[in-house]
């Protein structure tokens, strides 16, 4: 599922202080607010998406989380320390409300009393690889800064030998309701910031967290035949979990350099060949580069600009199987330049000797200028 970019949903620039973000929200959240739009499933997804952005880019660190790793940096299903049912792509509306409208729509779920764990955050990292590193496969070392579970505690975030209690606050449900107006609100506990638990002698290598921030070097496998887009995922590699929860994954997002000589499109590889007018005439042979080594291309006499030459079996094989695609050449015939006066003197006879037999020698100029008189004839002056 495609997300939209937390700043192209609220219509502000990367760098939008928070008080601009809040003013857009506040702008979008009225605009798309589901009493305002009754049964428009658009407007409905809007607002899902306005306020999902708001919460993130509002948190200084899921905004930071973002900017490096995009949405899987922030995953909302996971790692939500403030408490709340995730959004998700399977969430309903209600799920997404429900602490913060909960009576309006009726919903607000019921949480389970204790004993919750959350899946720590999926991370992406952004790979950048040479055409030839995509092509034929490679091993990389990358860098992550990752939450690990604190050894100390064993994630917990309590101190050696101390366990976390039941908050008294919100008896371990982590949301309260508080009287606002004539709403009644369902709101994360300010106590334990929906937890359930509070720790009272907290665990000092990770300050109560339960997790320590590190990082991790990996040995990633890049197989042969990826492209542009392509994600590899690394199970069990992303974010630590919490409360003893299960790590996230890493998904390595692949971004293909542009190559100086050929452009991918699928399994097929294309490049451009320029030719001399000499061998667009009267036919040659070339070599040209193909992505194991030279090979040669014959060239046709009478070949115009443009003309694409198919090399079979000389393009890509996907990482995903199947046929190896070809390299296309597309030959473009170079006009010289920087000619002395001799050679334009010989290029002018030359031209002279053409032009005595009409437009004989020039298949696209005849049938261009018979297309130019139609025209003219059938707009009758
Ligand atoms: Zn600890
Ligand atoms: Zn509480």
């Amino acid at each position: 599922m495609s997300k939209q970019d937390y700043y192209e949903a609220l219509g502000v620039p990367r760098n939008a202080s928070e008080a601009d973000i809040k003013k857009a929200y506040r702008r979008l959240a009225m605009k798309y607010h589901p009493d305002r739009n009754p049964g428009d499933k658009e407007a409905e997804e809007n607002f899902k998406q306005t306020k999902e952005a708001y919460e993130v880019l509002t948190d200084a660190r899921k905004r930071a989380a973002y900017d490096q790793f995009g949405h899987a940096g922030v995953d909302p299903n996971a790692g939500m320390g403030a408490g709340g049912p995730g959004f998700g792509a399977g969430a309903s509306f209600s799920d997404i409300f429900g602490d913060v409208f909960g009576d309006i729509f009726g919903g607000g779920g019921g949480r389970d009393r204790g004993g919750r764990v959350y899946r720590g955050a999926d991370l992406r990292y952004n790979l950048e690889l040479s055409l030839e590193e995509a092509v034929n496969g490679t091993t990389v070392k990358i860098r992550v800064p990752s939450h690990v579970a604190c050894q100390t505690c064993g994630g917990s975030g309590a101190k050696k030998g101390t366990s976390p209690t039941t908050c008294s606050t919100c008896g371990g449900h982590g949301q309260v309701r508080m009287q606002q107006g004539f709403f009644s609100l369902q709101q994360t506990c300010p106590r334990c910031r929906g937890s359930g638990t509070i720790i009272s002698d907290p665990c000092t290598t990770c300050r109560g967290e339960g997790r320590v921030e590190e990082q991790k070097t990996l040995s990633v496998k890049i197989p042969p035949g990826v492209d542009n887009g392509d994600r590899i995922r690394l199970s069990g590699e992303g974010e630590a979990g919490q409360m003893g929860g299960p790590p996230g994954d890493l998904y390595v997002q692949v971004a293909v350099k542009e190559h100086p000589l050929f452009v991918r499109d699928g399994a097929d590889l294309y490049c451009e060949v320029p030719i001399d007018i000499a061998t667009a005439a009267l036919g040659g042979e070339l070599d040209v580069p193909t992505l194991d080594g030279r090979v040669k291309l014959k060239i046709p006499p009478e070949t115009q600009t443009g003309k694409l030459f198919r090399m079979r079996g000389k393009g890509v094989r996907s990482v995903r199987g199947g046929q190896t695609g070809d390299l296309m050449c597309k030959v473009s015939v170079e006009t010289p330049v920087n000619l002395s006066g001799k050679q334009k003197e010989l290029l002018r006879a030359f031209e002279e000797s053409l032009r005595d037999n009409g437009t004989k020698h020039s298949p696209r100029t005849s049938s261009w200028l018979d297309g130019v008189k139609k025209f003219f004839d059938e707009m009758k002056f």
